[in-house]
């Protein structure tokens, strides 16, 4: 995705010249930037889109070029999205006039019908944010019907998973100002005891494990951020504390400081990170860990005694869990001598940070893919977690790699449960290691570099004297454009 909305300085540029400095600065300060510091992966955007696809009764409509949209369109229903995308379509003449400005307009009138949503969601891609299409101009609510308008350009915001944030961080925002306002709806499912909100999209059955982990101490698992319906939102605020278990959901946790919630970082993982994790939980609500910690640790304990992992693993991705996987990985006894994140760095991940540094893990924020091969290369590992190029790379190498999405949107990470899961999958692949290596001597080099292709079997050859006749013709070309211009 480098670079392909034209070139981030030109449209940073662009976008505050047309009135959008206010919105890019806020972007730029949730979602700093590192060594990477451009989307290496799929559009951002999609992030957005996804938390609003996922959200009941509402409403997604997408502004920017045909292609941006193509694509995100695909990938929402690639991942069985289910739902309609909204289309608000553009041309030069709508975008320059300000038209496309009132097509936006119509189409979240004609949109925000209360029988059929809570919220109507438009999102801003590249082109219209750099064009200043403002979106804050939309009516805040119509019929009832809550209008929210978001930035979340590839040039603003550097990953698709800070993407879910913006969307998440402003729904909160709405929510928590209703709050403030009056009464509002009760949210469907309310628990009887003082919830822990659960920051960031996890393993559908890790809330539930997680909810196994607080029962001792008298608290459950609230709705979830980003959550699944509107009303839900209430009750995420509404918790005795809020778990950043994906820690870079800058605009989420800044709702929930906002409306005087406690934040805790990290995530219960292995033995001593969900003894670190409950004791924190411990120390926001001010309810002893005690009972927690000796229900959960033994259980802990012996699925990790049972799973030992004996290799050597590096981890990258952009999910934002990378750093409490590689946790778990070394409490199984794994090597984890580097883990990237695309994610940015932030204090609700430093507890992981600093665990892994005394570990001795190098722990590289911002990572670009350029990063993660060469730490691959470097490490030789006997497993490599990575994003697809990095596995592509890896395999080619001969190295057993696993999809780092797969591998953790697939099986729970939290508790006992987490520990058993994660130890068995590295095991599995660990164990193909002679075998690539076998396919890689056994091919040789063969459909790699100028032989790939079906039919060669020798580097192809250029026409007789082809180079020659081009290289004259340019010449030829540049001499008579030289002659008009002079
Ligand atoms: S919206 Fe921007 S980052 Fe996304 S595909 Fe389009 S040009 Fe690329």
């Amino acid at each position: 995705m480098d670079d392909c909305h034209g070139g981030r300085d030109t449209m940073q540029q662009a976008a505050r010249a047309a009135g959008k400095s206010e919105s890019l600065d806020r972007l730029l300060t949730d979602y700093p930037r590192g060594p990477h510091d451009q989307p290496q992966s799929m559009c951002p955007a999609f992030g957005s889109l996804r938390v609003g696809l996922r959200m009941r009764r509402t409403a997604t409509i997408l502004s920017g070029s045909a292609c941006c949209v193509y694509g995100l369109t695909f990938t929402s229903h690639f991942y069985g999205a289910k739902r309609t995308v909204g289309y608000v379509p553009f041309n030069s003449e709508t975008l320059v006039r300000g038209q496309l400005y009132e097509d936006i307009r119509n189409a979240v009138f004609e949109t925000a019908k209360p029988e059929n949503y809570d919220a109507v969601v438009v999102i801003n891609l590249c082109v219209p944010t750099a064009s200043g299409v403002p979106l804050d101009r939309l009516p805040k609510t119509i019929d009832g019907v809550r209008i929210i308008g978001i930035d979340v350009p590839g040039f603003g915001v550097p990953t698709h998973a800070e993407a879910k944030d913006v969307l998440a961080g402003a729904m909160l925002r709405y929510a928590r100002q209703e709050v403030e306002a009056g009464p509002v709806a009760r949210p469907r499912a309310v628990a009887d005891l003082p919830t822990i909100t659960l920051i960031g999209e996890l393993f559908p059955a890790d809330p539930i494990g997680i909810g196994a982990l607080l029962a001792p101490m008298g608290l459950a698992v609230g709705p979830q951020v980003p959550s699944r319906e509107w009303r839900d939102l209430y009750g995420a605020l509404d918790c005795a504390a809020a778990a950043a278990i994906h820690p870079f959901y800058t605009a989420s946790i800044r709702e929930m400081l906002a409306s005087g919630r406690r934040v805790i970082g990290s995530g219960p993982v292995g033995e001593e990170g969900t003894a670190d994790w409950l004791e924190a939980v411990a120390a926001a609500t001010g309810i002893s860990a005690g009972p927690a910690k000796a229900h959960a640790l033994p259980l802990i304990r012996a699925a990790i005694g049972e799973n030992q992992i004996d290799a050597r693993v590096t981890v990258s991705g952009y999910e934002g869990s990378e750093l409490l996987v590689a946790r778990l990985l070394i409490e199984a006894g794994a090597d984890v001598p580097y883990v990237g994140t695309a994610c940015p760095k932030t204090e609700w991940s430093e507890p992981d940070r600093a665990w892994l540094a005394a570990q001795g893990t190098h722990v590289q924020y911002r990572a670009s893919l350029e990063q993660d091969i060469a730490a691959m290369q470097d490490a030789r590992p006997d497993l490599a977690v990575g994003t697809t190029p990095l596995v592509q790379k890896a395999k080619a190498l001969g190295i057993p790699a696993l999809y780092f999405t797969n591998m953790v949107s697939a099986r729970p990470l939290f508790g006992a449960a987490g520990a058993g899961a994660l130890a068995a999958i590295v095991a599995a692949q660990t164990k193909g290691r002679e075998r690539f290596g076998r396919m890689v001597s056994f091919f040789n080099g063969v459909g790699t570099g100028e032989t790939a292709g079906y039919g060669w079997k020798d580097i192809p050859k250029d026409p007789p004297g082809s180079k020659d006749r081009y290289r004259k013709a340019r010449e030829a070309k540049a001499k008579a454009t030289v002659a008009v211009g002079s």
